[in-house]
């Protein structure tokens, strides 16, 4: 198993890198690197730069305006990506429903609605997870009952992420109610200023809004939305949670935080000396860095199977559950690097103390946010069970 780039590969990384760091608007990349942004416009904009540079449908075959990037090229386009600072690319429209509209949708739906994604007249938000239905998301409950040539929507959605920016969502929808539960599911596409479309925001932990409650409310939506066939919803569901959890690890923004987290424990000091020289905090770095050399190199085996032709199972909820949990330790010493200067409100008094770093009016903001990596995508405890699933069923 070769563990290396091939000089092709070194070639598109260079290419990458040089592209990123010319187009990357500084303003951007520093609301990234300050965990003060991205905000909405900073992702509309960098999309559009993506898009004309024929890059952000980078996976998409090339006959639906894409790169038909293989695994391997995705991987080093988005270790790239989170190295500079750049916003990741939001997945609804471009890596979660564009794969299920060239699998599932029609002609039409296809020739309408990916070129909408890709130029970003359309912002889709995953309607999927609903109050009593997440992990168990087959028992969900908004209903959708065949008026003529429309569907009547009723029910509510939760957690749906950027609902906000969105003008479309897709949404998984109970079209039967007797048999199994997940023969009764369909796949809907829904114009968010529908009548009856009501969009509420969740506040989250450290005080963001990111995420929103969606009601519907005898919602009429076109029967032509349906992607699929009526009942045949689930098996498009877990099509696209296959898409969902690619590169949850995210390897690159790890190796980013490292590396600020190493330059921040250079310049605190402790007891008179730099923190990276505290023994016990010392030990702490290196055992999350050995952790992230061996998530990097569990990738790269992965993505050398996958660019094979291999099939990759439970394999990657292994890397889902590795990346979130070095991920949140990494946040985790960054606050212990800050000390009090981590804490949510920190107090203005503590600019003025030598040991105050700068830049860290974010710190608490993201180490609370980040609780979210090990529930969304499936929460790790679900990825440990398939895991274990698929080890003791070999
Ligand atoms: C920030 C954020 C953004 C999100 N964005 C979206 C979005 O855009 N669209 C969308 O549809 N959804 C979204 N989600 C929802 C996400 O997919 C669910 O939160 C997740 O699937 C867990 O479901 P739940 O919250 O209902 O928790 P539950 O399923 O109720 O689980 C509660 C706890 O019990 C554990 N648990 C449940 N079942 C088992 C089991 N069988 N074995 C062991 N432990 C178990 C879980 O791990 C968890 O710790 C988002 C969630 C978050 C936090």
């Amino acid at each position: 198993m070769d563990l290396s780039f091939s000089p092709q590969e070194l070639a598109f990384q260079a290419e990458v890198r040089a592209f990123i760091s010319k187009a990357l608007p500084k303003d951007i990349a520093a609301r990234v690197a300050d965990g003060s942004g991205p905000t909405r416009d900073d992702m509309h904009n960098w999309h559009a730069i993506l898009n004309d540079k024929g890059w952000l449908g980078g996976t998409w075959p090339a006959a639906h305006g894409g790169c038909d990037w293989g695994p391997i090229k995705l991987h080093i386009f988005e270790e790239e990506s989170a190295l500079a600072n750049a916003p990741r690319i939001v997945p609804f429209g471009l890596k979660m429903l564009a794969p299920v509209l060239m699998k599932f949708g029609s002609a039409a739906q296809q020739s309408e609605l990916l070129p909408r994604i890709l130029d970003g007249r359309d912002w889709w938000c995953q309607g999927y997870s609903e109050p009593g239905a997440g992990s168990d998301l087959a028992s969900l409950k908004t209903r959708a009952e065949r008026d003529g040539d429309h569907y009547i929507v009723n029910g509510q959605k939760t957690w749906t992420t950027y609902g906000q920016y969105a003008n479309r969502i897709f949404c998984l929808v109970r079209t039967r109610s007797d048999g199994k539960p997940q023969a009764g599911i369909s796949f809907l596409l829904i114009d968010l200023d529908t009548p009856g479309v009501e969009m509420r925001p969740i506040r989250l932990i450290e005080g963001g809004f990111e995420v929103n409650e969606v009601f519907f409310t005898d919602v009429r939506v076109p029967v032509a939305n349906l992607v699929g066939a009526e009942n045949d919803g689930w098996t498009i569901a877990k099509y696209l949670l296959g898409h969902e959890r690619t590169n949850i690890a995210g390897t690159g923004f790890s190796v980013q935080a490292l590396a600020q987290i190493k330059a921040l424990a250079r310049t605190v000091k402790r007891n008179g000396k730099p923190l990276i020289e505290n023994p016990l905090f010392a030990a702490r770095l290196a055992e999350t860095e050995a952790e992230l050399e061996a998530m990097k190199i569990t990738n790269l085996r992965m993505l050398s199977k996958a660019a094979a032709g291999g099939q990759l199972g439970a394999e990657p909820s292994m890397l889902k559950i590795k990346g979130t949990v070095i991920r949140q330790s990494l946040n985790d010493l960054a606050r212990r690097a800050l000390g009090p200067a981590a804490a949510p409100f920190p107090s203005e008094d503590l600019d003025n103390l030598a040991i105050t770093p700068p830049n860290h009016s974010h710190n608490a903001a993201d180490y609370f946010n980040n609780r979210k990596i090990s529930i969304y995508g499936g929460s790790n405890e679900i990825q440990r069970n398939i895991l274990a699933k698929g080890m003791m069923t070999r």
